[in-house]
């Protein structure tokens, strides 16, 4: 007994192997934004699901473990001692950080205004941190580690998101620790033109 034509049966694998396609087409393009902006001014936007991957016990945008190793080989290579204190952190884990700081003053009896104000006095609003984003890597060592990497992290494609000149633009103080990962082409023209991401996307733009 005959169910399908072989037409039917054409058609039937044509259209799974279309679905499938379109399937893969999707997963690939969940790719990272290597240069996506999130500041004061420009929170994640809703929905935004960063391609994360586990790496030595931390959290990274898939893109980043690769030149992450690398730097790491040569900070190794020169006995350079550093540790990673903070990479990709969720929308959702911000919002419990910053609620649990908000209850910590309302502990000390602060109004609902006051205790709000004052935790976004110290902790990043949820969805304006741009570890949000898995790019961005906190660093923690001694003077060694900040000059060597403020002289040589753009050669692995990370930059000093918020350098000593461009608080004016970049609304935060100088942060020797928190480097962001932009790609090594990016990275070695904002080093050479002393810009801060702000102002290289800007330019980028015109
Ligand atoms: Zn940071």
């Amino acid at each position: 007994m005959v169910l399908f034509g072989s037409d039917t049966i054409r058609k039937i694998i044509i259209l799974s192997l279309t679905f499938i396609l379109s399937i893969l087409v999707i997963i690939s393009n969940k790719e990272n934004d290597l240069l996506i902006l999130v500041n004061y001014n420009n929170p994640i936007r809703k929905g935004f699901s960063p391609n994360i991957q586990s790496y030595n016990g931390i959290l990274l945008a898939k893109e980043v473990v690769k030149p992450l190793k690398e730097m790491e080989q040569e900070l190794k290579n020169r006995n350079i001692k550093y540790k990673i204190t903070e990479a990709y952190v969720s929308v959702k884990m911000q919002e419990i950080r910053f609620k649990n700081l908000v209850n910590k003053y309302l502990k000390k009896n602060l109004t609902k205004k006051e205790a709000l104000k004052k935790a976004a006095s110290i902790q990043i609003l949820p969805r304006y941190s741009e570890h949000h984003t898995g790019l961005s890597i906190d660093f923690e060592g001694d003077k060694e580690l900040y000059n060597w990497l403020e002289s040589n992290a753009y050669k692995y494609g990370f930059i000093l998101r918020y350098p000593k000149d461009k608080k004016s633009i970049t609304k935060y103080e100088y942060n020797k620790m928190h480097y962001r990962y932009v790609g090594k082409s990016p990275a070695r023209k904002i080093r050479k033109n002393n810009l801060c991401l702000e102002e290289y996307l800007s330019k980028e733009e015109k």
